[in-house]
């Protein structure tokens, strides 16, 4: 049974897909107009352990992801550095697509851009019109009439009495205590430069979030089951979503809306300002992995921030050392090939805490509590080998029960091993000679060639260890 915390309802529902067996679930993709941070990541991070949640109950899912790439910021980038859109945004989809490999974020099925769905906006503008909720003000832009709309404030609660009717917002991004009618068609201006498409109502473009209604249904219909995005998405973005696709399309638009706090950086939210804003690379660059990173980004109950801190990723490190330490000893005493059954309690053990962490995860996407099972596992696992209860058999149903883990976490298996170029294991050859004579100086010199091609070298006591930075 999965149940999950609904920002509609504000409660934790049983979440029930409207196809038994398939969900239709739409994410809020990046804006593509600077490299994504890591408060970005950790909601990308977040909807990747809900799909995979869903995926290791026995679900389809089908995933959508839209590429924010025409609104206010990505005109305004484009201009700054004096490229024409399509040219300026296509660096930074480029660049999301390597993070979210980075992180093991698994892809969506359907990546919709802005300004390939124009003509699915103008129709739902349209129909807005047509019904006398969207009206055309002097600036010629339109406008969805919020006094119109009733329902409007199904996610946050509004103070209709305090409604200022009739004041209009052109902006994309704007807080509570200015909601207004949004503007759902811009008219172009002069600061919009070479960016318009032709509408009924004159040349323009779309507001933002007219973009999601629109490319949300095109790929799932008019209702379907999630929606998520980071908690500053819930107003406006969402509220004007939910209103302008329910009153055009007259039905639910979704009936699960899932958002995640913020990431902060120590106790302080992240901003340019601040000095305290990383991109993936910034990190990578200091010598974490991905698989460190996610790992942070995922330990974090979803509806609490996060705060992100060099400390942490130290610590992701050392956990992600004793599961790598128990998955190696599990593999040496699965490669001897001897005879024997799993025996009962080691098979157990196993496949409980497959089935712990799976229930840890399916209420409310408890990650925390899934480590704590894991961890647990681990501690009884080293105990088991340790009394020699362990043989090949069950070191396999052991291994069996962390590759099903793993289906979520996507931390377990270590990096599947990028072929080691030629000239690093030469490095690292030169380097152990280096070490075995002694000279401290030779070897680390060495080590920081290594590292300058993007690698680090481990000593085990099996010989070097290749880790790709
Ligand atoms: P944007 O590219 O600004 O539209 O943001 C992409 C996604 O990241 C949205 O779902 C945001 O809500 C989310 N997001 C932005 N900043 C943070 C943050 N500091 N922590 C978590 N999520 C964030
Ligand atoms: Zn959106």
């Amino acid at each position: 049974m999965l149940n999950f915390y609904n920002s509609l309802t504000h409660r934790v529902d049983e979440f029930q897909p409207i196809q038994p067996g398939k969900v239709g679930m739409y994410t809020c993709g990046p804006t593509v107009y600077n490299y994504a941070h890591i408060g970005n990541f950790r909601c990308y991070a977040f909807e990747d352990i809900l799909k995979r949640t869903l995926l290791a109950s026995g679900l389809q899912v089908k995933h959508v992801m839209n590429l924010t790439d025409v609104d206010d910021k990505t005109i305004r980038g484009s201009q700054a550095e004096k490229l024409p859109l399509q040219q300026f945004t296509q660096k930074y989809k480029d660049a999301f697509f390597a993070d979210i490999k980075t992180l093991r974020i698994l892809p969506a099925d359907v990546y919709p851009a802005a300004t390939e769905t124009i003509p699915e906006m103008i129709q739902l503008i349209q129909t807005l019109f047509d019904k006398g909720i969207a009206y055309q003000a002097d600036d010629k832009s339109v406008y969805f009439s919020i006094a119109k709309w009733p329902k409007y404030g199904q996610l946050v609660n509004i103070d209709r009495d305090a409604m200022r009717v009739g004041v209009r917002i052109k902006m994309d991004e704007y807080a509570k205590d200015s909601m207004a009618d949004f503007a759902l068609w811009k008219a172009w201006d002069e600061a919009d430069g070479e960016v318009g498409w032709d509408s009924p109502w004159g040349r323009g473009r779309p507001g933002w979030h007219i973009e999601c209604s629109a490319m949300s249904s095109k790929y799932l219909g008019k209702t379907f089951d999630l929606h998520c995005g980071g908690i500053d998405n819930l107003f406006p973005h969402h509220e004007d979503e939910i209103a302008q696709s329910e009153a055009a399309n007259g039905c639910k638009f979704v009936n699960t809306w899932m958002h995640c706090a913020h990431l902060v950086v120590d106790g302080q939210k992240m901003s340019k300002s601040l000095g305290n804003f990383y991109t993936l690379k910034d990190i990578l660059g200091k010598g974490y992995t991905g698989r460190e990173i996610r790992y942070v980004l995922i330990g974090t109950y979803y509806r609490q921030s996060l705060n992100f801190s060099f400390q942490a990723l130290e610590e992701a490190r050392g956990n992600l050392q004793r599961i790598d330490a128990f998955t190696a000893r599990l593999k040496d005493l699965a490669a001897v090939e001897t005879a024997g059954e799993t025996p009962a309690e080691i098979a157990a053990l196993a496949s409980e805490a497959a089935a712990k962490f799976l229930s840890a995860l399916q209420e409310d996407l408890n990650v925390s509590g899934g480590l704590g099972v894991l961890f647990d596992f681990i501690r009884d696992g080293n105990r088991a080998m340790d009394a020699g209860q362990v043989n090949a058999a069950g070191a396999k149903a052991m291994l069996a029960a962390l590759a099903s883990i793993d289906q979520i976490l996507a931390v377990i298996e270590p990096d599947a091993g990028e072929a080691v170029p030629a000239e690093v294991v030469s490095l690292a050859e030169q380097r152990t000679a280096a070490r075995k004579a002694k000279d401290w100086t030779l070897a680390d010199q060495l080590r920081d060639q290594i590292a300058a091609l993007g690698w680090e070298v481990k000593d085990t006591p099996k010989g070097p260890q290749f880790v790709k930075k």
